[in-house]
């Protein structure tokens, strides 16, 4: 018998687990086919969260469960260490959390939401018509969608089956990574030679943990530890004993893009949507803030409250972010080449990026700070991140992002109040309306102080959709845009 869900999304690594809760938030039937048996993730891949992840977590009121679990670290990286701590937001630092524990936490929240996980399973095919997508499984299963999400990786099936392009730039650079025990005592840190960087460090568990620049491009994605040998054995001279590899893999330099991140009733999230090389940490972060301005659209066109166009906003806003963390990291990779020519460019760019202005622009880059959705021209806050206010309201103080918890727009009215009405959107998109007052600054990352606005409108994903003045001029534009025509 073919089973029925809203929406089914193909992979429950971050991007897939992240979407799959904000779409239970939105009371939507969702549910996640992964083909592994639980959330174990081999070795350590990502290593921790961007500010700005943080935030989004902090948005559903989840940030304490990851916070509590890891590390704070004051910079960020690109080419030099960034300091971040001037920032204005609660989350100045980067979380250093290893992705296992990221998508353990994630998991959880989304078994308290209920999310059906169809574990041990594929996705093997799927086709799509006009009212929906027949998603076949390899136990023989078959679901039936209003729509599917890609959210299975770099190498996404669903991407190929659907047939979208993934343009892009070849790998140059292959590196090995692992992790071993060694009989001898290893040579700690990091060393540069002809061919690169090599870093050998600790694990969670006080193991070996190395990454190796290869000599020549492989691309095999099941090295062995014999390659591990010999690649030691060619930097330092000697393979310190290696032995016990529990994880070995290799990542290159390939940087790709999904040429669209929707094909009808299909769409693209996170590593399926955009590959690219793990300098500064990038990937996993992207693919969770994907999935928070995929989630609340999606579930309003499959409520009904809004137009299929609004899907299309998905590409629009997220494509340029995606483009940007490719350019980032490709520009990042190039000033490591280990010859002298770009050594002199690396000394000029650490120079700049040591001033204040250039420091700044570059870390709130990476740490998704200054993510801007092209809504139009206004106000500065208009289509960028609400910062977290601590609001007073006739029931006490309140932060902001406590609004956001559970996944709902909010007006917020910071002038006279009563002077707003949103009803028929409350009945509609459950848009809320709050009077409130806040006397502090209005301060956001690298813009600096903006003008205290009157009133704002916030999208589910924590964006600025509208600023209001002394007049209400263009709300209601803004609330058809965003959460449907009042008929
Ligand atoms: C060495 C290394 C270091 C990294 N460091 C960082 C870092 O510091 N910071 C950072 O942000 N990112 C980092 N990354 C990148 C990060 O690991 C990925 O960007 C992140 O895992 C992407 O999440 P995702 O959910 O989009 O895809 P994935 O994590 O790849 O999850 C895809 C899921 O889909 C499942 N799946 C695949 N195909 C199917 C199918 N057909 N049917 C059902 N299930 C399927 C898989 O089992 C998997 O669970 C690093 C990556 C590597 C390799």
């Amino acid at each position: 018998m073919t089973k029925q869900h809203a929406v089914v999304i193909a992979g429950g690594g971050p991007t897939g687990l992240m979407l799959a809760g904000e779409l239970a938030l939105a009371g939507v039937d969702v549910a996640i086919v992964e083909r592994r048996a639980n959330q174990d993730v081999e070795g350590s891949r990502a290593g921790g969260l961007h500010a700005r992840t943080i935030e989004v977590l902090d948005q559903r009121g989840i940030a304490e469960r990851f916070l509590s679990q890891g590390q704070r670290h004051t910079v960020v990286h690109f080419h030099i260490p960034l300091d971040i701590s001037d920032f204005p937001t609660r989350h100045n630092y980067v979380l250093g959390l290893f992705q296992k524990h990221i998508e353990r936490i994630l998991a959880g929240w989304v078994d308290e939401l209920a999310v059906p996980i169809y574990r041990e399973r594929e996705v093997t095919s799927f086709a799509q018509d006009d009212r929906g997508v027949d998603v076949d499984m390899s136990d023989g299963q078959r679901l039936r969608a209003e729509y599917l999400v890609g959210c299975d990786g770099g190498r996404s099936l669903i991407r190929k089956i659907a047939g979208i392009d993934f343009p892009g730039w070849d790998a140059t650079t292959s590196w090995l990574i692992a992790e071993v025990d060694m009989t001898t005592e290893p040579a700690w840190g990091f060393r540069h030679d002809s061919v690169g960087a090599h870093g050998i460090g600790k694990t969670e568990d006080g193991r070996v943990r190395l990454v190796l620049t290869e000599r020549q491009l492989e691309s095999s994605s099941a090295p062995t530890i014999d390659e591990i040998r010999e690649a030691l054995i060619g930097v330092y001279g000697t393979d310190f004993g290696v032995h016990n590899a529990t994880w070995i893999s290799r990542f290159t330099d390939m940087t790709r893009q999904a040429a669209a991140y929707r094909d009808r009733r299909v769409l693209l999230a996170g590593d399926a949507a955009h590959v690219h090389p793990p300098v500064g940490g990038h990937g996993l972060n992207i693919g969770v803030q994907d999935a928070v301005n995929l989630g609340w659209k999606l579930a309003q066109v499959i409520k009904q409250i809004s137009p299929e166009r609004l899907l299309d906003t998905y590409h629009t806003e997220r494509h340029p972010i995606g483009a940007r963390v490719l350019r980032n990291t490709m520009a990042s990779m190039a000033l490591r080449r280990p010859d002298d020519r770009t050594k002199a460019l690396g000394h000029y760019a650490s120079q700049i990026l040591g001033m204040n202005e250039p420091r700044k622009l570059m870390a709130a880059e990476v740490s998704g700070l200054d993510v801007h959705y092209d809504l139009g021209d206004g106000h500065p806050l208009l289509g960028r991140r609400m910062p977290d206010l601590d609001l007073i309201t006739t029931n006490g103080p309140l932060r902001l992002f406590s609004l956001l918890h559970h996944a709902r727009p909010a007006l917020l009215n910071l002038g006279e109040p009563g002077a707003f009405d949103v009803t028929p959107w409350t009945a509609r998109a459950r848009v809320q309306l709050l009077d409130a007052k806040y006397s502090g600054a209005w301060e956001l990352p690298v813009i600096g102080t903006v003008t205290a606005p009157a009133a704002v409108l916030i999208r589910p994903d924590g964006h600025v959709a509208w600023v209001g003045d002394s007049t209400q001029q263009g709300l209601s534009d803004a609330l058809a845009t965003w959460f449907g025509s009042i008929p």
